[in-house]
C-alpha cells in the first residue's frame, strides 16, 4: 500500500454555507473519508439535521466553531457595543474615535426616556456634548498646528492627517456613550450564540433589539446553529440581585489610586523559571521548584536572559508567561476604558459606567481655552445623569461623555501584560491608555523587576509624565 499524501486545502466558504463547513470537520471523528467527500456528500438539510442531532441534542457544541459568520452593526450605542464586544473569542473592528469625526444627529435615545418628561433635559445635554466636541475642535487643531508645524512642501491634508488624532484625542472627551457607532464582528457560531444570548439578557432595550437582530441575520447563514438562543432567566436575575446585595455596602469612598496592585504571586519569577524548566525538561514542577530556589542570582539571571532575553520587536514571548497573574483595580476615562476592554486575553469586571468618578481634563482642551466649556458640558451630563439615574439606572450610562472616569477590576497573565503595556505603552496609543498601560506597567515593574526589564516599553516616558503633559486633571 502506497503512503497517504499529504494534502492541505480549504473548505472554501464561497463554495460551501458555514454550517455545511462545521459539519465537513465533525465528521472526520468518525469518517476515514477525506473532507472534499464528506463535503460532496452533504446538503444544507443533512448539515441541518446533524447539527440537531449533535450540536443541539447531544452537546457536542466545539462543532458549531467551524461556522464563522461576518455582522456588520450600524449605528449602534457605544454603551451597547460594550455587551456586543464582551465575548472573548469573537473579533471586532469599530469606528474609531481618534480618526472619525461625529455628527451632531449621531447618538441614540432610549425609547423609556423619549417618551419621559426628562426627553427634553436629555436632547439638551446631548446637543451640549456634541456641540462642544464640534466646536471644541477647529481650536484644537490649531493648538495642534503651532505644535506640529506643517513640513516643507506636506500638503494640507496630509498635515492634517499627520495631526488629526492629536487634537481629535482631545475633543473625543466630549462624547458620550450614546454616541452611535458602528462595528464589524466576526466570530463563529457557538461564541454567537452565547453573544445571542447575552444581549438578549441584558437590561437595556437597546441591546435586547440588537440581539434580537444579530439573531435573525445569523440564522440567514447558519439556520439551526443560533436557532436556540434566547435570552437567560439567570443571566438577568443574578444581575439583579448581585447589584441588590452590592448598593447595600457602605457608600464608597474616592479610590486611593488610580490603579492599585490587589493580587500577584509574590514568587513570580522562580515560578516562572520553573515553569520553564518543566516545559523544556522531565521534571515535575516540584523538583523544577526546588532547583530555582537553589541557583545562585548569576544562574537565574542566565535563565531569564534565555527565556527572554532574544526577545525581537515581533517575537511573541513563551507562554509560560501565563502562569504568572496579576489582579488590578483600574480607574481610567472612560475613553480609555472603551481601549482597555478590547484586550480579550485579560478578565475584566467593569462597573456600570456612572458620573461618580469625577472627569479628567485634556491639557489641550485647557490650552486651547475650552476648559471652562468642557467643565460646564461635564457639569450638564453629570446634572442628568443624577437626574436619569433615579429613574432608570441603566439608561442614565448613556448621557456619560468618555471624560468621566470608570472603575474596572482586571486579572491579566504577565503574557498579556507584556503585549497590554508594549501596545498600549506606545508614544502612538492615545495618551489614556498610555497612562493606563504606565501605570500597569510601573506596578509590574516594582513587584517583579527581574522579569518587567524585558518587557519592551522599559523607555517609555514614566506615567506621572504622560499624566502631567496630557492631562490637566484627571478625576
Ligand atoms: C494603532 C492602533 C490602531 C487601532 N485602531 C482601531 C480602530 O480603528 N478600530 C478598532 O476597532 N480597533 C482599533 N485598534 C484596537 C485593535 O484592533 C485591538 O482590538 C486592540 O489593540 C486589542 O489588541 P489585541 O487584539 O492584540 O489584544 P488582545 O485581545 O489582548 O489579545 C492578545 C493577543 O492574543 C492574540 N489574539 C487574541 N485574540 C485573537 C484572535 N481572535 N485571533 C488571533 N489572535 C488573537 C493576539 O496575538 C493578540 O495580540 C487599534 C489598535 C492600535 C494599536
Amino acid at each position: 500500500m502506497p503512503e497517504p499524501q499529504r494534502d492541505i486545502y480549504l473548505l472554501s466558504p464561497k463554495a460551501l454555507s458555514p454550517e455545511t463547513i462545521a459539519v465537513a470537520f465533525a465528521k472526520t471523528s468518525r469518517s476515514p473519508d477525506s473532507f472534499r467527500d464528506i463535503a460532496a456528500a452533504l446538503s444544507d438539510e443533512k448539515s441541518a439535521q446533524f447539527h440537531e442531532r449533535w450540536v443541539v441534542g447531544y452537546g457536542h457544541a466545539s462543532v458549531a466553531e467551524h461556522a464563522v459568520l461576518h455582522i456588520a452593526v450600524e449605528n449602534v450605542s457605544r454603551l451597547a457595543i460594550e455587551c456586543l464586544e464582551s465575548n472573548r473569542l469573537a473579533s471586532y473592528t469599530e469606528k474609531s474615535t481618534r480618526y472619525q469625526l461625529w455628527d451632531l444627529s449621531h447618538y441614540y435615545t432610549p425609547r423609556v426616556i423619549a417618551a419621559s418628561p426628562q426627553a427634553e433635559r436629555y436632547r439638551q445635554v446631548m446637543v451640549q456634548l456634541f456641540e462642544g466636541y464640534r466646536r471644541s475642535l477647529a481650536p484644537v487643531r490649531e493648538l495642534m498646528q503651532r505644535q506640529h508645524p506643517r513640513r516643507q512642501g506636506e500638503s494640507e491634508a496630509r498635515w492634517d492627517g499627520r495631526i488629526r488624532s492629536k487634537y481629535v484625542d482631545n475633543c473625543r472627551f466630549f462624547l458620550p456613550a450614546a454616541a452611535l457607532a458602528n462595528v464589524g464582528m466576526t466570530a463563529n457560531a457557538r461564541v454567537l450564540e452565547s453573544a445571542i444570548r447575552k444581549l438578549l439578557s441584558h437590561p437595556l432595550d437597546e441591546v435586547r433589539e440588537i440581539g434580537a437582530e444579530v439573531k435573525r441575520v445569523a440564522q440567514a447563514e447558519a439556520p439551526t446553529l443560533v436557532k436556540y438562543a434566547e435570552a437567560a432567566p439567570y443571566q438577568a436575575l443574578m444581575a439583579r440581585e448581585l447589584t441588590a446585595a452590592a448598593e447595600r455596602l457602605p457608600s464608597a469612598g474616592a479610590p486611593s489610586a488610580p490603579v492599585t496592585l490587589i493580587d500577584y504571586d509574590p514568587a513570580a519569577e522562580v515560578n516562572f523559571l520553573a515553569a520553564c524548566l518543566y516545559r523544556y525538561g522531565s521534571r515535575s514542577l516540584e523538583q523544577c521548584r526546588a532547583a530555582v530556589v537553589e541557583m545562585t542570582p548569576g544562574d537565574k539571571q542566565a535563565l531569564l536572559d534565555s527565556a527572554l532575553g532574544g526577545l525581537g520587536q515581533y517575537d511573541v514571548p513563551l507562554r509560560e508567561l501565563e502562569h504568572i497573574t496579576y489582579t488590578f483595580d483600574a480607574v481610567m476615562d472612560q475613553g480609555g476604558y472603551f481601549e482597555i476592554k478590547r484586550h480579550r486575553m485579560m478578565t475584566q469586571s467593569p462597573q456600570r459606567l456612572t458620573c461618580d468618578l469625577g472627569f479628567a481634563v485634556p491639557r489641550s482642551l485647557e490650552l486651547a481655552g475650552w476648559r471652562a466649556d468642557y467643565e460646564a458640558a461635564m457639569h450638564a451630563a453629570a446634572e442628568a445623569y443624577q437626574r436619569l439615574q433615579a429613574d432608570w439606572p441603566d439608561e442614565a450610562s448613556y448621557v456619560v461623555p468618555n471624560g468621566f472616569n470608570r472603575r474596572v477590576l482586571l486579572t491579566l497573565n504577565l503574557r498579556e501584560a507584556f503585549h497590554l503595556c508594549e501596545l498600549r505603552g506606545a508614544s502612538t496609543a492615545h495618551f489614556s491608555v498610555r497612562r493606563t498601560a504606565g501605570q500597569i506597567y510601573a506596578l509590574i515593574a516594582e513587584a517583579h523587576p527581574a522579569l518587567a526589564r524585558y518587557m519592551r516599553c522599559r523607555d517609555n516616558p514614566a506615567w506621572p509624565e504622560i499624566e502631567a503633559e496630557y492631562f490637566a486633571a484627571v478625576g
